[in-house]
């Protein structure tokens, strides 16, 4: 038993990269040598593990697709992009282009041309026809230049023009609508390509999609090959009326691992320790009984071990959902850790799982939105709607370790927002006696460095927790 669609989902160009990246603001879209030879190395990984896409945002831009359209494929970057997408080929990796519509990329196109222009300066007017141009313009340059397999169109991350005439339309109604329209400008030019649309911020952080809603979904349905109710901030399908919800949906339903790290772009790649595959995996299982088959699994840097294990992990899940968690985990870390015997290999695993619940025990996930500081709230005061009326429910599926923004390192917001000083205390007395485990079986396995990064990522995770009790 698998899911039909095993998507590794980059997300943003650079959150795979195995090396500090500066600190250039997010998203940082730059390809370089090593952008493209970490990709080549994921992709290796992929294959193995059982991934068949790879889903990446900023191939060709992150705020601005420039007013004159052409020049992005400009100064090499047409052959680097065309370079990670043989190389994902190569591997047998099909690439679905991350699409924004009508907002992320469109931010200079909206400064430069009044018929676009609404209430957001980040957001085309979903109400004129000159936007709808646009999108597809962007859209025909993409396919024309690039041997892409499918496309994710993302019309919601943003927000949304809220002028009159847009008004008239609900959220749902009116994200699904562009979504919908540029779905159906590529089903009838390039019917081959994989469509899937990502539901991600289609509503305040909390709320939930109405039954009186699920026709406009369905609507949409009818010209997408999946719809990825996401759940970074807030599964917007009510879980139990999920099935319900995918019986009648004309595609295929999906959602990512329903908990994730969002790779912090500006940290050290060893500077965190965070498996989790308990909850991932136990969040995939039911989402395949309720009916789910398509999976968009956030990536990050490899060379982090707990990142590594959790992507390969979920790869392995998703292609035998039926198997025990703790079996996918004893392959996963087989696999990668090549221990000398059976005895190093159940250290090992148990070492992941003592590690994921040392977290987990200690973490109240439940954020209280208004009474953040804002300097600890990344992303989320500024960029995020709350739910007013739920505001308990904004769990994060989408864990950020530092401020999403920002021009140096950030602060551990994922320790200091969610753990009370009794728990970051317990959290390091469990990190410590873990790294001590880790000391002991050092040379019981063929692992490429793979245990000395634990122990790293476990001291700096620690000189973390330090430096906020000091
Ligand atoms: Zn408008």
């Amino acid at each position: 038993m698998k899911f039909n669609k095993k998507i590794a989902f980059g997300a943003w160009i650079n959150d795979i990269k195995n090396i500090l990246m500066g600190n250039s603001n997010w998203p940082d879209v730059n390809i370089d040598d090593q952008t493209i030879k970490d990709y080549a190395s994921l992709f290796k990984l992929l294959k193995e593990s059982g991934y068949d896409s790879i889903d990446i945002f900023g191939l060709l831009v992150g705020h601005d697709w420039p007013p004159e359209l052409e020049t992005v494929l400009k100064n090499g970057r047409k052959e680097k992009v065309t370079k990670i997408i043989d190389s994902a080929h190569k591997n047998g990796i099909d690439v679905i282009f991350g699409l924004g519509i009508y907002s992320w990329g469109f931010d200079a196109i909206i400064r430069s041309d009044p018929e676009v222009q609404g209430t957001n300066e980040s957001a085309m007017c979903g109400s004129k026809e000159k936007s709808k141009k646009w999108q597809e313009r962007v859209i025909k340059l993409i396919i024309d230049n690039f041997d892409i397999d499918g496309l994710h169109l993302e019309a919601s991350d943003q927000g949304r023009c809220s002028c009159p005439e847009c008004s008239k339309e609900g959220n749902v109604q009116y994200y699904s609508r562009l979504n919908k329209e540029a779905a159906i400008f590529i089903r009838e030019r390039w019917p081959e390509k994989y469509l899937l649309v990502n539901d991600c911020a289609y509503l305040p952080w909390g709320d939930y999609i109405s039954k009186d809603e699920f026709k406009y979904v369905y609507d949409l349905g009818k010209h997408i090959d999946a719809f990825i109710d996401n759940g970074n901030h807030g599964l917007f399908i009510r879980e139990e009326d999920r099935k319900e919800f995918i019986k009648d949906l004309p595609c295929g339903f999906g959602s990512s691992g329903g908990f994730w790290i969002y790779a912090p772009q500006r940290w050290d790649r060893l500077r965190w320790f965070l498996p989790y595959v308990n909850k991932t995996g136990n969040f995939l299982k039911s989402l395949y009984s309720d009916g789910g088959r398509a999976c968009e699994y956030y990536m990050g840097p490899t060379v982090n071990p707990s990142t590594e294990v959790n992507i390969y992990f979920g790869g392995l899940l998703l292609s035998n959902i039926d198997k025990e968690i703790g079996e996918i985990l004893r392959l996963t870390l087989d696999k990668l850790y090549v221990p000398k015997n059976s005895e190093y290999l159940g250290i090992i695993t148990e070492i992941f799982i003592d590690a994921e619940n040392a977290f987990f025990d200690n973490w109240k996930p439940s954020i209280k939105p208004f009474e953040l500081p804002e300097k600890f709230a990344g992303d989320v005061e500024t960029l995020r709607f709350w739910s007013e009326k739920t505001p308990e429910r904004t769990i994060p599926g989408e864990l950020f370790l530092e401020p999403l923004v920002g021009l140096k390192p950030g602060e551990p917001i994922y320790l200091k927002n969610n753990m009370s000083e009794e728990g970051l205390r317990r959290y390091k007395t469990e990190l410590e006696k873990i790294s001590e485990r880790v000391n002991k079986i050092k040379t019981g396995f063929d692992d490429s460095g793979r245990i000395s990064r634990i122990s790293e990522c476990i001291s700096n995770t620690i000189k973390d927790i330090n430096q906020i009790l000091s």
